[in-house]
């Protein structure tokens, strides 16, 4: 963002100085205004190329504006010639604009729409940098030299100048403020510590994902650690921040994409997974459970937790699934810990106790 907001101000300097000067005057502050547009236009290419995850070769661009303000030295100090001037100035400009189209295209497919307009955007801008010299050079060929600043030709690419900037400032602020709200949005549903999803992003978002989804079973599973307090308080509370990240971990490789993984609090988690019967999130909790023996602690000590888990049909279900497995995890801790404890179905009997 910071070189858009470079390519915005070198120019915009740079053209209210010019607007402001004679021809006699424009010779003198050529190289130095030169130096304004070459950054400016480059910094638009470099500002586009990293929204896209790449770079507008920056050694390239230096090459290119060593030339071009050489070429402006000799055609302002040794011969006096405005039109060659801005010819070179303008390719050079071209030239430097378009070192970012490449990374943009190669970025293409990551774009959503907010984003594929802004480079829509900058890719009409490049078009109209590639266009500009031939139009000055044709000018050239028929214009009489009059003040550049008063000529049709030079008030004519102002008035494009500002069309231009103010669309493309304006797509600028729109993806901006978008990308702002989702960063806040971001913060505001995960869990800091472990950047799970927190208890508020859960309720917003497990209803619509279990009404959203057309392949039927969904199950619930609470996973409180095992004596938590006595590891904070033997290891110290930031080995226990570290075991949380653990655990984490843990629960998310043994999840996919569809389902929702969540820090309800403390050392409390659930999974809202997305599985055909309740025997298959039983096997998931179980195989989380062995997972979290893996976990080092400090003496040779294993991470336990302790698992209830329900099936759930509907998003209307979802408090009630959530006291159930509650419930359940309460019988896993009182039971002994460091189990899985399902909910009851159809005719089997209440608190099945899969493992220990
Ligand atoms: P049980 O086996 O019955 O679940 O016992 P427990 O010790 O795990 O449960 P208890 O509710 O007694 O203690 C939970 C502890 O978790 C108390 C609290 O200080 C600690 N805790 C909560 N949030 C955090 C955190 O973000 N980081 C750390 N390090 N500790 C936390
Ligand atoms: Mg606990
Ligand atoms: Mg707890």
């Amino acid at each position: 963002m910071i070189w858009l907001a470079a390519a915005y101000i070198l120019p915009a300097f740079a053209i209210a100085v010019q607007s402001m000067q004679t021809n006699q005057q424009l010779a003198q502050t050529s190289v130095v205004l030169g130096c304004f547009y070459l950054f400016g236009l480059w910094a638009i290419a470099q500002g586009m190329a990293q929204r896209s995850g790449g770079s507008a070769y920056p050694k390239i661009a230096l090459l290119i504006s060593l030339v071009a303000l050489v070429g402006l030295y000799y055609f302002s100090q040794v011969v006096d010639d405005l039109h060659v001037r801005m010819l070179i100035l303008n390719i050079a400009m071209a030239l430097l604009v378009l070192l970012g189209v490449a990374a943009v295209y190669r970025g293409q497919k990551s774009a959503d729409l907010f984003e594929r307009i802004l480079r829509g955007s900058y890719l009409c801008f490049v078009a109209y940098s590639l266009i500009r010299p031939l139009v000055i050079a044709i000018a050239i060929e028929q214009g009489p030299s009059v003040e550049l600043t008063q000529s049709p030709m030079w008030l004519l690419m102002l008035a494009a100048n500002l069309l231009l900037s103010l669309w493309f400032i304006g797509v600028l602020l729109v993806v901006t403020f978008r990308e702002v709200l989702l960063t806040l949005k971001k913060e505001r549903d995960l869990d800091s510590l472990t950047h799970l999803l927190n208890r508020r992003a859960f309720f917003e978002q497990a209803p619509v994902r279990i009404q959203r989804s057309r392949n039927g079973l969904w199950a619930l599973l609470i996973c409180d650690v095992d004596h938590f307090k006595q590891i904070n308080d033997t290891l110290g509370h930031a080995a226990g921040d570290e075991v949380l990240r653990s655990v984490a971990k843990v629960l998310l490789r043994n999840t996919r994409h569809t389902d929702l993984v969540v820090r309800l609090g403390g050392e409390e988690f659930v999974v809202l997974l997305n599985c055909d019967s309740l025997q298959c999130a039983c096997v998931a909790a179980e195989r989380m459970r062995e997972q979290f023996a893996e976990v080092r602690l400090a003496m040779g000590q294993k991470l336990t937790a302790s698992f209830g888990v329900v099936v759930i049909e509907s998003a209307q279900q979802l408090q009630s699934a959530i006291n159930q497995a509650d419930a359940l995890l309460y019988l896993a801790k009182k039971t002994g810990r460091n189990k899985v404890v399902s909910a009851p179905v159809a005719d089997e009997p209440a608190g099945q106790l899969v493992s220990a």
